[in-house]
């Protein structure tokens, strides 16, 4: 059974000197593919590092997400839209990149980095991963006026009725470890169709719920998450699988072996 973890961060400093284990663990779990995405320049870099270390495994999104809008070097912004243009034949999405209320300090700011990520995605004509916590109803909305050609919600949590407008949208959500223990992510899951659903771990982020606590996130961790949901969907395990594999394939237009 063939699973793929669409949403990670592999640069993130909390990975150093794990990457081989990670990489071990996946090819054990029969995890066959990782979109790795950026949060700044600097792990937009490694990224594409890591890429050609595990050209048939890593695959990069590319982007700065706004928990980093604040802390960013001057040229920083221009020097990544170029960094990622330059790299546009092995980049498969704009990514880590959104809105978050907490944040709402650089509001503007947030926004400014945002439009210029939309707009370097139609530009470029890649998908988008974005981070939306707390300001989910806002994207939706504001998305349909950019012509950004697919769309990835990750780690959706609410509102549904947000959910029901990306769905009509055509748009994907992605959900990781907490659909094993959350009822709200269970029910977001309940109401997505499976064919607008990916896998995600979002590693480096720790669960602390049995039987994450006190583990590295791994990729393997995406078993777990796919049982969670042929649970919730009554349907067979590697039914579920096999569509996930379809997804990710139609949505970042890459083949897996
Ligand atoms: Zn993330």
């Amino acid at each position: 059974m063939k699973l793929v973890d669409a949403h990670v961060h592999l640069s993130d400093t909390e990975y150093v000197g794990h990457v081989d284990e990670l990489i071990a663990d996946a090819k054990n779990a029969s995890v066959a593919a990782l979109i790795t995405n950026s949060m700044d320049l600097k792990t937009c870099q490694n990224d594409i590092i890591l890429v050609n270390r595990f050209p048939d495994l890593i695959y990069p999104a590319l982007g700065i997400h706004p928990w980093n809008v604040n802390v960013l070097r001057e040229n920083e912004l221009e020097e990544t839209l170029e960094f990622i243009t330059m790299n546009r034949t092995v980049v498969k999405a704009i990514g880590e990149i959104g809105l978050d209320y907490k944040y709402e300090t650089v509001w503007e700011k947030q926004m400014m980095v945002f439009d210029k990520m939309l707009h370097l995605a139609e530009n470029l004509n890649l998908p988008v991963i974005i981070h939306s916590r707390g300001t989910t109803d806002k994207i939706v909305e504001m998305l349909p006026s950019y012509n950004v050609k697919r769309v990835l919600l990750h780690w959706f949590s609410y509102p549904i009725t947000a959910l029901i407008k990306a769905v009509d949208n055509g748009y994907f959500i992605t959900e990781g470890p907490p659909v094993t223990y959350s009822s709200g992510i269970r029910e977001v899951v309940e109401k997505v169709p499976l064919t607008n659903f990916l896998t995600e771990t979002d590693g480096p982020v720790k669960y602390y719920k049995r039987p994450y606590a006190g583990q590295m996130t791994k990729p393997s961790f995406i078993r777990s998450v796919i049982e969670a949901v042929a649970e919730i969907k009554k349907m067979q395990v590697e039914e579920v699988a096999e569509q996930v594999i379809r997804n990710f394939e139609n949505f970042f237009e890459i083949k897996l072996g």
